[in-house]
């Protein structure tokens, strides 16, 4: 009986300590999101010194970033979309094989 409580809470602390790290990820995530947005806003009007400008290249870094994680965000709702049409279809066929039918049932009907 202890060995089974001593793994139940060996299973309940790792599931805890990912969540954890799942959530430093995600605010570390959001926080690099927010400090770049910041950086473009007070950078935008800068003193440019032309094509080889490091505070243009790292502007346009983080644009092309942005516009990454837009395209993947739409990419990730028409998958999601497609796949739930594709769940509802799949229920739907199941449940046609599944019906009450004679033919279904492999009932003999001689008469
Ligand atoms: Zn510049």
């Amino acid at each position: 009986m202890e060995n089974v409580l001593n793994v139940r809470r060996e299973v309940v602390s790792k599931r805890v300590e990912r969540k954890l790290i799942a959530l430093v990820i995600c605010f570390l995530f959001v926080m690099v999101s927010f400090l770049s947005f910041a950086y473009v806003v007070e950078h935008k009007e800068h003193d440019c010194v032309g094509n080889e400008c490091s505070v243009c290249i790292q502007i346009q870094a983080i644009e092309s970033l942005f516009e990454q994680f837009v395209s993947v965000g739409v990419i990730s709702i028409a998958v999601g979309v497609g796949l739930l049409f594709f769940a509802v279809s799949i229920k739907g066929l199941i449940s046609v094989y599944n019906s009450k039918s004679p033919i279904f049932m492999k009932v003999r009907m001689n008469n």
